[in-house]
Formats: C-alpha cells, sequence, structure tokens
C-alpha cells in the first residue's frame, strides 16, 4: 500500500500531499487491525530466524539482546523475583547510582531483587545483575549492599559471563565457524547463571572494578570489607557468591590493601538502611 501511494503523493504534488496523507491515515486506522495481526506474524517470522553470535566479537546490542532472553528463562523456570517494589527501586537507585562510576556505563543495565533467603548475588550478561533478598537482610548498611552490586557490575564490565560461554560452547563441541546459534547461547547462559563457575582471576578483577566503582560513586568503601568480614565470621562455607577460590581472607587482604580511607565517603548508618530494607523484615 505505502508502495502504490507514494509515488502517488509525488505527482499530485504538494496541494495534495495532506489531503492524500490523512487518507492513508484514515484508511491505515480502519485497516488497523488487520494489518497488525499480518505485521505480527512478519515479525514472529523474522524473529525465529536463527541468529548466530560470534562471541568474540559480540556488539554491546547483541549482548543486551542475550541478557533479555536468559532474564526471560531464568524468571520463568529458574528464580523467582521479589515483587516489592520498594526493595526493587532501592536496589535499583544503588545501582543506576554506581553505574556512571563503572568502565562501561554506556549498555542499559537491570538491577533485580531475587526472593531467596540465601546470601547471593549474581550477574549474567548485557546489564543484568540480580541480588537475592537474603544478602539484603545480611547486610547491616548500604555501602555493604553497594559493594556487592558494584562487584556484580564488575563482572558485567569485564564481560565475563561472554567468556565463559565462550569457553563452554567450546568444550561441548557447539561452536562453529559461524559462531553460536541463539538458543544454545541462552541455554548455556542459564546454565551458567545458575552454576556461576567464576575463577579466582574473574573474582578478583570483580572486586577491583567494584570497589573503584563504589569509591568513585562516593560510598566508604569499608562496607566492601566488612561485609566479606562478616560472612567470613558466620562459618560454614562461604555462599557461592564469595566462591571459595580466591579463599575470602585473600580477598580481603587484597581489597584492604587497595584502600587508604575506608570509611571516607557515605553509606554506612545502619538505621537508615533498616528503614529502607524494612520490607525485608
Ligand atoms: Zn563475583
Amino acid at each position: 500500500m505505502k508502495q502504490m501511494i507514494f509515488p502517488l503523493i509525488r505527482q499530485l504534488g504538494k496541494r495534495w500531499h495532506y489531503a492524500v496523507l490523512s487518507l492513508f491515515v484514515a484508511v491505515g486506522l480502519i485497516l488497523g487491525s488487520a494489518q497488525t495481526a499480518q505485521s505480527f506474524s512478519f515479525f514472529d517470522l523474522f524473529r525465529q530466524g536463527v541468529q548466530v553470535f560470534q562471541l568474540s566479537n559480540l556488539s554491546d546490542e547483541q549482548e543486551v539482546k542475550l541478557g533479555r532472553q536468559i532474564n526471560e528463562q531464568l524468571v520463568n523456570n529458574e528464580i523467582t523475583l521479589s515483587r516489592n517494589q520498594q526493595l526493587n527501586r532501592y536496589v535499583d537507585g544503588i545501582g543506576q547510582r554506581l553505574v556512571p562510576h563503572s568502565d562501561r556505563a554506556d549498555i542499559p543495565y537491570t538491577f533485580q531483587v531475587v526472593k531467596d533467603d540465601s546470601v547471593n548475588a549474581f550477574a549474567t550478561m548485557g546489564g543484568f545483575v540480580y541480588i537475592h533478598t537474603g544478602l539484603m537482610a545480611a547486610a547491616d548498611n548500604e555501602s555493604e549492599l553497594a559493594s556487592v552490586v558494584a562487584h556484580e557490575i564488575g563482572h558485567i564490565t569485564a564481560r565475563h559471563a561472554v567468556q565463559q560461554m565462550k569457553q563452554r560452547a567450546i568444550a561441548q563441541g557447539l561452536l562453529s565457524a559461524a559462531g553460536l546459534d541463539e538458543s544454545a547461547a541462552v541455554q548455556i547462559g542459564v546454565e551458567l547463571a545458575v552454576s556461576r563457575p567464576n575463577s579466582r582471576e574473574d573474582e578478583l578483577e570483580a572486586d577491583k572494578k567494584g570497589l573503584d566503582t563504589l569509591t568513585k560513586a562516593g560510598y566508604a568503601p569499608l562496607g566492601m570489607i566488612s561485609f566479606m568480614e562478616k560472612l567470613q565470621q558466620q562459618g560454614g562455607s562461604p555462599p557461592s557468591f564469595l566462591s571459595t577460590h580466591p579463599a575470602v581472607s585473600d580477598r580481603i587482604e587484597i581489597l584492604k590493601a587497595q584502600i587508604d580511607n575506608p570509611r571516607q565517603g557515605n553509606g554506612l548508618n545502619t538505621s537508615i538502611y533498616q528503614r529502607r530494607t524494612q520490607a525485608l523484615r
């Protein structure tokens, strides 16, 4: 229809331009529902076309798209998101305050609260970060919570999940010369999100980037150390976000060596934190 009408507009000249255009709009409105149905099936078809990703050369757009699809699978099958608006807004606010101070502020970030009592947090790719309610309850102040959010942002900015996806795809023989097919990529992304196999190097890198982001955003860096120390002292096996490699004590020592003034900055007030996270208690 557009192909028929646009040459017609050109032929008729400016005088008829608006008349024809309004006719076009009117016809469009009348045909609206039929056309919508048609265009939807067209886009569905388009979407079903198998996309192949070059993991060593993944664009930001592709990474965000994969992160979104992994999120859909996680939310449908693996995790329960908290529906509490106060908690979600709070965590998102902390995340959005940190992002501009990270070294990858040019992609959108999605911070979500997972309804789960275990003290954990994780990140996938393309800006998707997940914080458990159990972790929020274990923190004593905003700086402690923000230190974990900043650490997870560090995993995103260093593209750890993309590298892990590539390694796993190679190990499973799924990586062709063309790359990795979309559904396999999402499947691996979900497996990685559930198993979280961060290496010693990845954890130390996320700590370093996280500390930098946390401090630049104005938070007292003490939160990062005090939270790790507290979880370490609780005994038992450390939560998987404090993976056993490297040992938590090593991570704390490395962090301490990088911090000059642990109390410089904000976010150390416990009563304010308890008010903001009241829904947890
Ligand atoms: Zn980590």
